[in-house]
């Protein structure tokens, strides 16, 4: 257990900021914006979170450009110009450094400094803070701004640390450029990770091999240059599309169409999927209502991209083999890509099924599978992350009598709204489990987050409040709840990260919240108007308010 002591100041800042993505940035924004005192803490050495630690190849946003960007400043938005349709990582990162420069916010970011624990002590109200740099710091509130997919996976695959070539895994990916020219490159995972790097990484590679245990279902994102009339329609129309984008489902404005797959006949559906197909992007999940409900609806958008996988990939072997059957489509999180499925038409792409030839070892030279042995210049692991939890159960956390948060979420994550966990006065998650974050466009996700936990910090400060805490019945309630609309849905047919079943031993739930970012938005407003309901208060302890 962290031990509260140590520090000789008795005097506690407001707010302990963990992360300098865009979470943390908005975050320090808002409080500053309330005139409280705010720190972050950041382990990388810059901001911009996701897209600092993802430099690899081919790394790019699936939600249109336009909208994955914030929206709370219309200065901010009117200012920046993307250069693409779908952002890459290296702009999307200068999007992030231009933020924290205009906003003035790297003052107060302490980089290179990991958060190692936190625990509350009660007579003060407050948290003591501690990092890997030996600081522990004072703070009435800690705001866990350290995303969701932020703790990248590295399988425990016999052997894995003999290689002798160079290893990357691309939720880490090294800042210098890496130059594949002339090497032979095999690439473990068929995710979005993979499935956006693989066809950069085999227009420079000599051969790739592509280690593929489950196929994903990806359609391509028909990304271009920005158009300038495009660029200009949306800026002259922003408030009104942001406002409309906080009120959808995904928090993504976007064609819905409104009807059942099985309400159109064969040709007509043929015709809608081959319309959302030229389209591109994840808005393909959006051809009919009920393609997360009705796995009979769900069939027919499987079939129509299995066709296009066969018409796109020359080897009918490799095709077979490329085509997802054992989830329904966009059960796991659907994936975008520029010619991914052509690229398994060049000569120097081999694809490796380990469905029938698993991995055995990673050897000095490279792999073997069951059947042969590969030998590599480099191995990339496009192997994911610990989703939703697994940053967030680095840090040794431990509130209210010492509960500590490893043991309340030793059966999964036990949230009230994604916000907080009772036991942990005073620690706010942002998109946490148990909200809509990863299943919406981030952005508005992270904005709705943020903008509520800095409006209930100066409600309680308006109120003399000195804690909040979620109150067990209501999170057992709104687990309940995340459960039961998870399982209305086909989601929980896939072994996916959202169920945790990527990583061995860890419980198997459905973290995020499918209720929609509308529906949810007006669920935490309506919390807030009725004086927190579902939350316990505590005034300000007279002892703190002389202290401060
Ligand atoms: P992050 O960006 O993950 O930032 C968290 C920060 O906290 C990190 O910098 C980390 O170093 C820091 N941190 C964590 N723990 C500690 C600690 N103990 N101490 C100090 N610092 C700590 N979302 C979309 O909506 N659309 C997309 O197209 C999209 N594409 C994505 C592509 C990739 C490759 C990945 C991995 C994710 C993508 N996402 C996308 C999700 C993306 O994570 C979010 O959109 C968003 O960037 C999250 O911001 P954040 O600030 O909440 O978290
Ligand atoms: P991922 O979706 O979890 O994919 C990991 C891949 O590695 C899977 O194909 C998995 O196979 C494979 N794998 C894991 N362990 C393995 C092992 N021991 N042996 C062989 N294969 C193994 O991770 P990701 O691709 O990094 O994406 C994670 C999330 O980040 C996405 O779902 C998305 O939300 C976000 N993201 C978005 C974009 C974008 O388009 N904007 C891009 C990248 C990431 P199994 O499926 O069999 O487990």
């Amino acid at each position: 257990m962290p031990q509260d002591a140590g520090h000789s100041d008795p005097r506690a800042i407001d707010v302990v900021i963990v992360g300098a993505g865009f979470a943390g940035l908005y975050m320090l924004h808002r409080l500053r914006g309330l005139g409280m005192t705010a720190r972050i803490f950041e382990a990388g050495s810059g901001v911009g979170g996701t897209w600092y630690w993802n430099r690899y190849p081919g790394a790019r946003c699936d939600v249109e450009s336009m909208q994955y960007s914030f929206g709370f400043s219309d200065e901010l938005q009117q200012e920046w110009q993307w250069s693409e349709l779908f952002s890459g990582q290296p702009e999307i990162l200068r999007y992030a450094n231009f933020v924290a420069d205009k906003l003035d916010l790297r003052r107060d970011i302490t980089f290179n400094t990991r958060v190692q624990s936190a625990a509350w002590n009660e007579g003060s109200q407050s948290w003591a803070v501690g990092t890997d740099q030996g600081e522990t710091v004072r703070a009435h509130h800690v705001v866990m701004a350290t995303g969701c997919l932020s703790s990248s996976r590295m399988p425990d695959i016999a052997g894995r640390d003999s290689f002798r070539g160079r290893t990357y895994h691309t939720g880490q990916w090294p800042h210098e450029p890496v130059d594949f020219t002339g090497q032979v490159v095999g690439v473990i995972g068929t995710g979005s990770s993979a499935i956006q790097s693989i066809p950069v990484i085999a227009a420079q590679a000599k051969h790739v091999y592509v280690f593929q245990r489950t196929p994903n279902f990806s359609i391509p994102s028909r990304n271009g240059p920005m158009p300038a009339e495009y660029e200009a329609e949306w800026k002259r129309d922003y408030a009104r599309r942001r406002a409309e984008a906080r009120k959808m489902r995904s928090g993504v404005v976007s064609p819905l169409n409104d009807k059942s797959a099985l309400a159109d006949s064969e040709a007509e559906r043929r015709a809608n999927y081959e319309q959302r197909w030229k389209l591109g992007g994840t808005y393909f999940m959006q051809a009919y209502n009920d393609l997360a409900l009705n796995k009979a609806s769900n069939d027919t958008a499987v079939a129509f991209v299995h066709e296009k996988i066969r018409a796109i990939v020359h080897d009918p072997k490799v095709a077979e083999k490329l085509l997802p059957t054992n989830h329904p489509i966009g059960t796991k999180r659907i994936c975008v890509d520029t010619d991914y499925y052509e690229t398994f038409n060049r000569p120097n792409v081999t694809l490796v099924d380990l469905h029938d030839t698993p991995i055995r070892e990673i050897t000095q030279a490279g792999l073997d599978t069951t059947a042969q042995s590969y030998a590599f210049d480099a191995i990339v692991f496009a192997t994911g992350f610990d989703a939703m939890t697994g940053t967030l159960l680095k840090i040794d956390i431990a509130g209210r009598d010492g509960a500590s948060l490893r043991e309340a979420w030793s059966a999964g994550p036990h949230t009230f709204l994604g916000l907080m966990t009772a036991g942990l006065p005073n620690m706010f998650m942002v998109t946490g489990p148990g909200s809509p974050s990863v299943l919406s466009n981030m952005m508005v996700s992270i904005e709705q987050h943020v903008d509520w936990i800095a409006d209930c910090l100066a409600w309680m400060r308006a109120h003399a409040q000195g804690a909040i805490e979620a109150d067990g019945a209501a999170q057992e309630a709104w687990v309940m709840h995340v459960n039961d609309v998870a399982h209305r849905t086909l989601y929980p047919q896939a072994n996916s990260w959202y169920m945790g079943a990527n990583i061995p031993g860890k419980p198997q739930v459905f973290m995020p919240y499918i209720g929609g970012v509308g529906a949810y938005r007006e669920k935490c407003d309506a919390i807030a108007q009725a004086g927190y309901e579902g939350f316990r208060l505590s005034p300000v302890h007279a002892a703190v308010q002389a202290a401060e």
